[in-house]
């Protein structure tokens, strides 16, 4: 029987591995894929993310971010002078699985987890696809968006799709370089800058890769459910169309499960519904969640206490601050959507808005600073 199983290796999952493992715990890391995979996302991250993964994160950095150009519908309306990485997820979460290795976590790809049982006292029973039967102290999901773990134990509530959160599509491919130049401008600007093109209901983005480019488009809770004509009809701005059967999506859960702890399980990431509903961004929070869940459960299980529900409280008081911001960040996107559908929300309103975010340091209120929750 192992210490912990971790279900799912994205961002959240090996970070959680990579601690529970350094901590002298016996971990096993498991995904249905095979890495390196694919991940829909457009792999944008703060610098911050150096402290959380360390030194090693620039092995896998595609550009570095220093300015973002903003369009609202096809017009130039601010420009933000901001640091970023960017990263394509093949790259990122191969090198994350690594680090969870070397520190000790042990790894079983294209293992697809049906169920977690919970019912046999003291044990954490997760059953695959193929009818392997695994066990362990405790059970970490980690499985993202659509989370079996969180259903499994009746964490998620309701349908998954039903929880207040963005949904995004985007495609990641190597295109000519004269494309990347038209947008982003020549090569050496192009490898510094993004482009965003904001609309009355979401947001679409081109993010310069090494070679090609991300192009992508969110909507969020209240952006309605036309994404992918939307989003078509934003490739064809751009020129791009003939990459729109390349468009991937997922939903992006912005909303904090009620319970993210049971009795021997913890969830993390987008499993828990931890990414920030402003940007629809959520490496880093799935980071940080992984750091914060594995420092609550090495510190029980390390006792030798089982680890129920009440001693997993830690884990759930950590995320206050997450909760509030989220909390804060939800209540002003549906403050402008009411407006919007009053129609009080004119492009010039919104222009001014961009302009006025690009002047002043909005970010701490934007971007979570994962060292500060
Ligand atoms: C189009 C799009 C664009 C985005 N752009 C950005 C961005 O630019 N920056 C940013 O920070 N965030 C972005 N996000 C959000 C970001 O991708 C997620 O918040 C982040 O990946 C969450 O990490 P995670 O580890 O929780 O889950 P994931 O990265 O989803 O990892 C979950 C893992 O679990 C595995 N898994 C799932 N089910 C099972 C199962 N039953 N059994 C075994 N394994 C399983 C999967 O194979 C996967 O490896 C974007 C999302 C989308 C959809």
């Amino acid at each position: 029987m192992h210490d912990v199983i971790v279900v799912g290796a994205g961002p959240g999952g090996s970070t959680a591995a990579r601690h529970l493992a350094r901590s002298g715990l016996d971990v096993l890391l498991v995904d249905r894929a095979r890495f390196p995979r694919d991940k829909p996302c457009g792999g944008i991250a703060r610098p911050g993310i150096v402290q959380l993964v360390g030194e090693r994160v620039h092995e896998a950095v595609e550009a570095r971010i220093r300015r973002h150009r903003v369009f609202l519908d096809g017009r130039p309306v601010a420009e933000c002078r901001d640091s970023a990485l960017l990263f394509r997820r093949t790259r990122l979460d191969a090198l994350l699985v690594d680090i969870a290795r070397e520190e000790g976590a042990t790894i079983m790809e294209g293992a697809q987890v049906e169920s977690v049982d919970l019912s046999t006292s003291g044990v954490a029973r997760v059953l695959l696809r193929d009818g392997t039967e695994l066990a362990a102290l405790c059970v970490v999901g980690a499985d993202g968006a659509y989370s079996r773990v969180a259903r499994s134990l009746g964490l998620a509530g309701g349908p998954l799709r039903a929880r207040r959160g963005d949904i995004a599509v985007r495609f990641e491919s190597d295109v000519p370089r004269s494309i990347v130049e038209g947008l982003l401008g020549p090569p050496e600007e192009a490898r510094r800058g993004s482009y965003f093109q904001v609309g009355l209901l979401g947001m679409g983005w081109a993010f310069p890769k090494e070679g090609g480019l991300n192009v992508g488009m969110g909507v969020g809770g209240m952006g309605g459910t036309d994404l992918l004509p939307r989003a078509r009809r934003f490739l064809a701005d751009l020129g791009l169309e003939r990459y729109a059967p390349l468009l991937r999506g997922e939903h992006i859960p912005c909303e904090l499960l009620p319970r993210v702890t049971a009795d021997r399980a913890l969830l993390v990431g987008d499993a828990a519904g931890a990414a920030n509903p402003m940007t629809g961004c959520g490496i880093e929070d799935a980071m940080k969640t992984g750091v914060l869940a594995a420092r609550s459960l090495s510190r029980v299980l390390g006792r030798g206490l089982e680890p129920t529900a009440d001693r997993l409280a830690s884990y759930e008081a950590s995320l206050g601050t997450l909760r509030r911001i989220q909390h804060l960040r939800g209540l002003g996107l549906e403050l402008v959507g009411r407006l919007q559908r009053r129609g009080l929300v004119t492009e010039p309103w919104m222009a001014r808005s961009l302009r006025l975010m690009a002047r002043f340091d909005v970010d701490s209120f934007v971007w979570t600073d994962p060292a500060r929750f």
